[in-house]
């Protein structure tokens, strides 16, 4: 309905824009016609049955006999759909980000942990409460491995500072 012509642009010059199609000027336009940019889109050209337009900064062509106010509500749409899109993307990108780090620790490797550190509290030596704890939080980039891994208690992890581990 509405399409946008990506190497089409509307070059300035003294007086007058040129529109410049495929590297060829095609239309000219007085400046004081222009004056209603951005807040409007103005037909630049009637060639045939297509008509094309200019809006912030941008070309689009029509052959369906748009109105100005069409071709805005238009060009409004389409922004709210990529913005839309991006947000999905952006939300989809984070989420496939948080899986792994919340995964839970392997089993194998909390039992290597709680061997090692003989099932007590690395900083006080209490059993009581015992939590594993990241050396590298999850959120800073650490692992669920024994070496970014260690036992404290919970007093102690609280006094770690932060809540990331
Ligand atoms: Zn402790």
């Amino acid at each position: 309905m509405l399409r946008e012509i990506k190497s089409a642009r509307v070059e300035r010059r003294l007086l007058r824009y040129v529109l410049v199609l495929a590297g060829e000027p095609r239309a000219t336009v007085a400046r004081r016609d222009l004056r209603a940019q951005p807040a409007h889109p103005v037909a630049l050209l009637h060639d045939e049955d297509r008509t094309y337009w200019a809006f912030e900064h941008r070309v689009y062509w029509e052959d369906t006999g748009l109105s100005s106010a069409d071709v805005l509500a238009l060009v409004r749409e389409r922004q709210r759909r990529v913005q839309r899109t991006l947000e999905r993307a952006h939300a989809a990108l984070a989420a496939a980000d948080e899986r792994p780090r919340r995964r839970a620790i392997p089993r194998d490797v909390r039992l290597a942990v709680f061997e090692r550190d003989g099932g007590r509290c690395v900083e006080c030596g209490s059993s009581f409460d015992i939590q594993y704890d990241h050396v590298i939080p999850l959120a800073l980039g650490g692992a669920n491995t024994a070496e970014n891994l260690q036992i404290l208690c919970a007093p102690c992890n609280q006094s770690k500072g932060g809540t990331l581990g």
